[in-house]
């Protein structure tokens, strides 16, 4: 599965993969009883703190167009960190904070993470 990835976005130390931005994004949906053309509701970048990191940069750029989606009167969400969250790694830190991710929240409230490659 490295075939098609970018490098331009540096950070070559990258063990995100397997899964590409897209493939992490459709089993997020589905954690969180969602699917493409049945979201709910878009949520706004202007919601997401990390903005501005590089892999956010490339995600603005390559059909990331919300943050994420969530439904009203449920607890379905899912939102997107492009950049990981690098200001909190290693250590006591979770892995998944080294690499792109989505969030996704079920309809029971449970909370379950996917990474996927930057790049992608
Ligand atoms: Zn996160």
């Amino acid at each position: 599965m490295n075939s098609g990835k970018s490098d331009d976005c540096g950070d070559d130390d990258d063990d995100c993969g397997p899964d590409t931005r897209f493939q992490a994004y459709i089993m997020a949906l589905a954690w969180a009883g969602l699917s493409i053309g049945d979201e709910g509701d878009p949520v706004p970048w202007k919601m997401y703190n990390g903005r501005g990191g590089k892999n956010y940069a490339y995600v603005r750029q390559n059909g990331g167009n919300n943050y994420g989606y969530s439904r009203s009167g449920a607890l379905s969400k899912v939102y997107n960190h492009p950049d990981g969250h690098p200001h909190q790694v290693g250590g006591q830190h979770p892995s998944h904070h080294n690499c792109p991710h989505f969030h996704s929240t079920n309809a029971n409230g449970e909370e379950r993470m996917f990474n996927y490659k930057r790049g992608t």
